[in-house]
């Protein structure tokens, strides 16, 4: 098939070359992000390959179909950013990658709790600096610690794992508990009780009309004076404005986010140069107990290689027999 990638990164150029060593897919690498407008680059294409900031809304696809695509390509887990209705009832497929590494962002996910808890930031400016004062950089034991995981699938599951490993008490929320999870020590609760009990929350479950906005000024009323509060599934899943408030009154103790509700318009870029427009993205950045990483918690060599291989068994399946195990929806 030929296939065009949007939003293509040299790494992504990296990686889908070397999967289709073997295979014989032409593909298209193409820069700019996908939208109605850059819509007619996918010129002759069978396949389009998009990332989580493109929009793949109804007039995107409209577009698409009527240039004879027939499949689109997820190179990620979620689909938030696709009008899958809209989709199917223009006969495309839109196919993904439900599973690569959870690994890959649970690590990172813990990475962000642990630098936030002893302010490695802060440490590594303050040493750069020759200041070696430990003022500032008290942190606290995680053993014996409660953190809430709000989502509890492949990812949420492996949070919880290495979480155990640390000694921490575990609380759930899920529409659909796992008893795999259960097996791991973990405890389910209501999403209330658990911004109640615990010290720390994690969100791992996917961005949908019914998680939209899942913290918001209610949900971090509910939570523990000086709560950590982690973000690396969906910038929607929080409401950026209300844990702004909740940090500036120092309810909320530290905020760790790879992912933010408006990151389509800074994240994957070098906008070094440029004057950052989002006032509430700019706010976020002058907390000392805030890190913002952008979108990278996916991002580890055995990730990349899993993508690329299952999005080109995921074509391959789709130009064999017109269907894919991965694919979204009802197509
Ligand atoms: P998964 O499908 O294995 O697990 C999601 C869990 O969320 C499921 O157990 C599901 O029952 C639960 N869930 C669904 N609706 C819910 C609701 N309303 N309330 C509470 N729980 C609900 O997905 P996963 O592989 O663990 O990935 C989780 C999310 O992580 C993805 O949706 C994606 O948005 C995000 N993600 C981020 C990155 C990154 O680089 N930052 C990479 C991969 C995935």
């Amino acid at each position: 098939m030929r296939i065009a990638f949007f939003s293509t990164k040299p790494y992504d150029r990296r990686f889908f070359e070397a999967a289709n060593a073997d295979s014989t897919h032409e593909l298209v690498f193409l820069f700019p992000r996908l939208t109605a407008e850059t819509a007619r680059l996918a010129d002759d294409v069978d396949a389009v390959c998009v990332f989580v900031n493109d929009e793949l809304g109804r007039p995107t696809l409209e577009q698409l179909a009527e240039q004879g695509v027939k499949l689109i390509a997820l190179r990620c887990a979620g689909f938030n950013n696709v009008d899958v209705p809209a989709a199917a009832e223009l006969g495309l497929t839109v196919v993904r990658v439900p599973a690569y590494s959870p690994h890959a962002v649970a690590e990172h996910t813990v990475a962000l709790m642990l630098a936030l808890n002893r302010k490695l930031h802060r440490a590594h400016n303050r040493v750069q600096e020759g200041n070696f004062a430990l003022d500032g950089l008290l942190g606290f034991d995680f053993h014996g610690r409660t953190v809430g995981i709000v989502g509890t699938g492949a990812i949420g599951q492996c949070v919880a794992r290495i979480l155990n490993g640390f000694g921490c008490h575990l609380l759930a929320y899920d529409v659909h508990p796992h008893p795999e999870a259960e097996a791991l020590g973990v405890r389910y609760v209501t999403f209330e009780e658990l911004a109640e009990q615990s010290d720390v929350v994690t969100l791992h479950c996917p961005l949908l009309p019914a998680t939209h906005h899942l913290v918001d000024a209610a949900a971090i009323a509910r939570m523990k004076s000086g709560v950590m509060l982690v973000n690396t599934s969906r910038g929607g899943l929080i409401d950026t404005r209300a844990v702004v408030d909740g940090l500036k009154s120092r309810h909320v103790g530290h905020l760790g986010i790879d992912v933010y509700e408006e990151e389509g318009d800074l994240f994957f870029e070098d906008l070094s140069d440029t004057i950052i427009h989002d006032d509430v993205f700019a706010r976020l950045l002058t907390f000392p107990n805030v890190i913002v990483t952008g979108h990278q918690a996916f991002f580890t060599q055995e990730a990349l290689e899993a993508i690329a291989a299952t999005t080109l068994a995921n074509v391959d399946e789709f130009e064999r027999t017109g269907q894919c195990g991965n694919a979204v929806g009802d197509r």
